[in-house]
């Protein structure tokens, strides 16, 4: 640092490839800035940003459907399986934890030592989740773009909307943004799609199989099935696979066919749906229905998410 005369010791969380520090052209990378900021525990960070050339990821032609749920943290369905990626146990335990801890501050006198020393247990605590969520969200944003071209997402969180607990809700809230904020940008870095959803397109209540809208489904019912084709659903699966099918639709620029020709034309699938413009799609799908699949949605039964090798690795569990 220029105006200290002593080394400051630091604790490195990444190494910094020593090439990168000589480097002169982008291809290299390049270090542009060092800045340092400091977190509402009194914590110091030093941060590098490099410039660097990343090359677009070869084409997977695998569409996702993301469904953000409630108690599992995602599930998603490419045509061909459905994953649930569950919450980290080690994030539930600090959530708790902060709770205690907030209970504990609020008991004490405001502006007291006790009061004090509280609040930076809070502070600490905090600033701990949003590490560790960070984190999982990497994880789990990576892999994802990894493994599929497009993925669809819904445009607002409106389950943690929906939540009544008030710290859940803004930790739900946070990390929803978060995790589609990541996805963005990795998106653009990759050259994948991101595809979000309209707001108001009901993905849960929405039979994926027959296009029947279910308004009494209410956020407490899990399963339900459909009274005009009787499938019985997940509702997280669910929706998952009607975002999955937005995806599709919204890939092949589909137009709407009479329900009679999918019988005759003998293909699989199902794919309710003409798809839009940029942007927002889904709102004004869900009434016709036709079959089609895209033919970038084939069926590769080889491809399977890639597990994590961390131990805070996000589970994906295949049903
Ligand atoms: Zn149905």
């Amino acid at each position: 640092m220029p105006k200290l005369k002593t080394k400051i010791p630091i604790k490195m969380h990444r190494d910094i490839d020593k090439s990168l520090i000589w480097a002169t052209n982008r291809e290299q990378g390049q270090i542009r800035s060092i800045s340092i900021t400091k977190t509402p525990d009194d914590r110091y960070y030093l941060n590098v940003l490099v410039r660097r050339e990343i090359k677009p990821l070869k084409p997977t032609n695998k569409t996702a459907g993301i469904d953000v749920g409630i108690k599992e943290f995602a599930i998603i369905h490419d045509g061909e399986s459905t994953y649930h990626i569950e919450n980290p146990k080690y994030l539930q335990k600090a959530e708790k934890k902060l709770i205690k801890l907030q209970r504990q501050l609020s008991r004490k006198q405001k502006g007291s030592k006790n009061w004090e020393k509280a609040r930076q247990k809070v502070a600490k605590q905090h600033q701990k989740i949003v590490n560790q969520r960070k984190d999982f969200l990497h994880k789990v944003s990576s892999v994802i773009i990894k493994q599929y071209d497009a993925i669809v997402v819904e445009s607002l969180n409106i389950k943690g909307m929906i939540q009544n607990q008030k710290l859940s809700k803004q930790i739900a809230d946070v990390s929803w943004y978060e995790f589609l904020r990541q996805l963005e940008y990795k998106a653009k870095w990759y050259g994948r799609q991101i595809i979000k959803a309209d707001r108001f397109y009901p993905s849960s209540k929405t039979c994926n199989v027959c296009g029947y809208k279910n308004d009494q489904l209410t956020l407490s019912v899990r399963k339900w099935q459909c009274p005009i084709c009787r499938t019985i659903h997940d509702r997280d699966e669910n929706a998952s696979k009607n975002l999955y099918q937005i995806g599709v639709a919204h890939l092949t620029n589909l137009r709407f066919e009479p329900a009679e020709r999918q019988r005759t034309s003998g293909r699989v699938g199902t794919t309710r749906a003409k798809a839009c413009g940029a942007g927002s799609v889904g709102g004004q799908l869900a009434s016709s229905q036709l079959t089609t699949r895209h033919p970038a949605v084939k069926q590769e039964t080889s491809q399977k998410l890639e597990s994590l090798q961390s131990e805070q690795a996000p589970q994906f569990i295949e049903e």
